[in-house]
């Protein structure tokens, strides 16, 4: 059967299998970043140019059997052109070069998805700012165990904040108590051998009061609904720490 006699066609078009999309990490001064292309960037602009200018298409046609002397008579033939579009990437791009109509709350939904990825999350773990996208391993350095006193007998258990704090509260006692009693030489070197007095239980690293935040452990930052005690909680009850403390204090026995 001759197809022209239709006056609606139909074509549908796989773009995922016939276009198809290209993705590369790459590094850039902004941290690592996915790059994304086409990859038959020509049969991608034949598809395009086809959906935009070939919808209904007006032909002449002769029509011998017509009484009447208008011989030309105009005949709309639909052609429809169906795009079937997985990839997210693939999608936008088309839409926007076709301009063609979104519905409100696709645009809204996306709209809402690009806030959130500008929107900086604060990590529990390092205590910096991230963006989404660049979440990948390697970005978050932190401790991932608890405080212990290597000062004290029963090797104390702190929290990594509060040790903290506890290290600072001493500062600033002794600098008020130099003021008005200078202190001796010896009661400086005590002061200063305290202050070392704090290790982290994952690699015994000593706790530093104030300068960078470092670390021993290279992970993800994370998440956006994780809570800093949260994340505490399981630095305090890592069962591997726990039971690294308990060696170091049989040891000392
Ligand atoms: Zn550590
Ligand atoms: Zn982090």
């Amino acid at each position: 059967m001759n197809a022209q006699r239709y006056r609606r066609s139909m074509i549908v078009y796989d773009l995922d299998s016939l276009v198809g999309v290209n993705r590369s990490e790459g590094n850039s001064s902004m941290g690592r970043s996915t790059n994304l292309s086409l990859i038959n960037h020509n049969v991608y602009t034949y598809i395009k140019d086809k959906f935009q200018s070939a919808y209904i298409q007006s032909s002449t046609s002769n029509n011998n059997n017509d009484e009447n002397d208008n011989k030309d008579a105009i005949v709309n033939e639909e052609k429809w052109s169906v795009m079937v579009i997985r990839d997210p990437f693939l999608l936008r791009q088309f839409c926007d070069d076709v301009a063609f109509t979104r519905s409100i709350r696709e645009i809204e939904e996306e709209e809402a998805e690009i806030r959130r990825a500008d929107q900086p999350v604060r990590c529990v773990q390092c205590s910096d700012y991230y963006l989404v996208q660049d979440n990948k391993m390697g970005v978050c350095v932190h401790h991932d165990g608890f405080v212990y006193d290597n000062h004290s007998i029963t090797l104390a258990q702190w929290g990594q904040h509060a040790a903290i704090a506890q290290l600072l509260k001493e500062e600033a006692e002794a600098i008020k108590q130099s003021s008005t009693n200078p202190l001796t030489p010896e009661q400086k070197e005590r002061l200063e051998r305290e202050k070392q007095r704090f290790k982290y239980i994952c690699c015994n690293q000593t706790v530093q009061a104030s300068g960078m935040v470092g670390g021993c452990k290279r992970g993800k930052h994370s998440l956006a609904d994780v809570k800093l005690i949260q994340w505490e909680y399981e630095c305090d009850h890592n069962r591997d720490y726990q039971d690294k403390r308990l060696n170091l204090l049989q040891t000392r026995i």
